[in-house]
């Protein structure tokens, strides 16, 4: 059988495969991990993070369960022990203030609310390793892997399969798939599933920016959860939006997708930045008259790289935001202004220009972002100062949704799909579980379960 991608997904339902049936993983790229094992590798250990419960038809006890062996599976093969969001103590201390700063909303729930989770961190440069010996080990099993090796049509002669595979290097015929292609082969597999018959829908996609602060700003709560999920909910709309991917000591990054840029964050374990950054993201869905959510966030995507001067990231002071003026290269660093008292980690210059977000994003997006530093500004007042960066755009295209079983089999038999690109997961941990359970699906078929 074919898994398509090693990203965590494809990986985790490779070892659940392995030594059961004849696995063969396809890679388009040099190396297996995919986008996040690859980059950051902050695994979050919560249920309710990273992944969706309804979606996946499992409970919150089945999920814990699943995340405590894919947990311990990144451990055996070397990542970090250091176990955040784990000192009671400390947390309470943390809810205690937020319950003092919340205020209720007309909805009947709280405008700002904080979710502890328990979290590790492996680090953009020693994540790679923890990924080569599993990958090693899933190989040991009898899994082969195919790297630089992209699909580029899977066709059915007829139903229940064989699926017929053309890569750019050769053909292969698979009883079943695990489709696993991550973001990035999304929209390729979208049309691909089509094709084969699977119904698809749209789901909501993530639009938001990347905000970077003084380390000694965020510290104080990093220490204890390392990327503290924030939900908010905002005044003047009543949106949700949320705090992601937190980076302490991190780097801000570009992000190349489709020729355009997109912002985004790590951290490496060893060697720290003087910033934190993390990004805010607002839930979008869409009703009528159109319901396309990836040509909606292609379209915000090009336009802020339109208005950064072409190909650019648009980046811009908060004290510029709050005061209604575009930033600019001769003033970003003003002492004047209070902006030497962080230095951004993406400075202007390299594919990032300053200037005006609200002029180069949606304005109800713009309204809930900077609503949402300002909720998050009553429990930690520093990330309001002038010198806070914004950058736009950050999107998260996870907007195709599939129609599956409880083990994300497909209306097209024997076709399973698993991870961030197929809207099943958010994060390297969600996407693990999602290969798991495709893996026992077959598995169960082959009355191996
Ligand atoms: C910069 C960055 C930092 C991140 N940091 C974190 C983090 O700290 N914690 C976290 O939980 N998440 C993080 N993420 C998100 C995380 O990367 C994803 O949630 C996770 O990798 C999704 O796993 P996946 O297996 O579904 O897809 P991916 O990891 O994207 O893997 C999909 C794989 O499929 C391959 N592929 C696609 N199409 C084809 C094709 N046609 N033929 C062959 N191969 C194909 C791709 O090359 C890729 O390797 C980060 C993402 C980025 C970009």
């Amino acid at each position: 059988m074919i898994v398509i991608g090693a990203g965590p997904a494809g990986l985790f339902a490779a070892r659940a495969l392995a030594g059961e049936l004849s696995v063969l993983v396809l890679e388009e790229k040099a190396r297996t991990g995919g986008a996040g094992a690859m980059t950051d590798g902050k695994l979050n250990l919560s249920p309710r993070i990273g992944l969706d419960l309804e979606e996946l038809r499992i409970t919150e006890e089945e999920a814990g369960a699943r995340i405590a062996r894919i947990d311990e599976a990144f451990l055996e093969h070397g990542a970090d022990r250091t176990l955040y969001g784990v000192d009671k103590e400390r947390i309470d201390l943390w809810l205690d203030r937020v319950s003092w700063v919340r205020h209720p909303t007309p909805k009947g729930d709280w405008d700002i609310t904080l979710l502890p989770a328990r979290q590790r961190h492996m680090g953009t440069d020693l994540a790679h390793r923890v990924v080569a010996r599993m990958t090693e080990s899933i190989a040991g099993d009898g899994v082969s892997f195919s790297l630089r090796t992209k699909v580029e049509e899977i066709t059915l002669r007829k139903s229940g399969g064989p699926f017929l595979v053309r890569t750019s290097k050769g053909r292969f015929a698979s009883r079943y798939l695990v489709a696993a292609p991550g973001r990035e082969g999304a929209y390729w597999f979208r049309e691909v599933a089509r094709s084969l018959g699977a119904r698809t829908r749209w789901g909501a996609i993530d639009i938001g920016c990347r905000v970077e602060v003084a380390l000694p700003v965020y510290g104080e709560i990093t220490q204890v959860l390392y990327d503290p999920k924030f939900l908010f909910v905002t005044p003047s709309h009543g949106d949700r939006t949320r705090t992601f991917c937190t980076n302490p000591g991190g780097r801000v990054r570009v992000e190349i997708r489709n020729g355009c840029r997109l912002v985004n964050g790590d951290a490496l374990k060893r060697r720290k930045t003087p910033c934190t950054n993390f990004a805010i993201l607002n839930t979008v869905s869409m009703t009528e008259p159109l319901q396309d959510t990836t040509e909606m966030g292609r379209k915000v995507m090009e336009f802020a790289n339109f208005w950064g001067g072409g190909d650019s990231l648009v980046v811009q002071r908060w004290g510029d935001l709050t005061a209604g003026r575009r930033s600019k290269a001769e003033t970003f660093h003003s002492a004047a202004l209070g902006y030497d008292k962080m230095t951004p980690t993406l400075p202007p210059g390299r594919g990032v220009t300053p200037g005006d977000i609200s002029f180069a994003y949606p304005g109800r997006i713009v309204d809930n972002l900077r609503e949402s530093l300002l909720l998050l500004s009553r429990v930690i007042p520093g990330v309001a100062h002038p010198s806070t960066t914004v950058y736009v755009p950050e999107i998260k295209f996870y907007d195709t949704k599939y129609d599956t079983d409880r083990h994300l089999e497909t209306n097209v038999p024997n076709l399973f799909v698993a991870g961030d690109g197929v809207g099943k997961s958010r994060g390297i941990v969600g996407a693990a579980l999602n290969g798991m359970l495709a893996a026992e699906g077959i598995l169960r078929k082959e009355g191996k379960a």
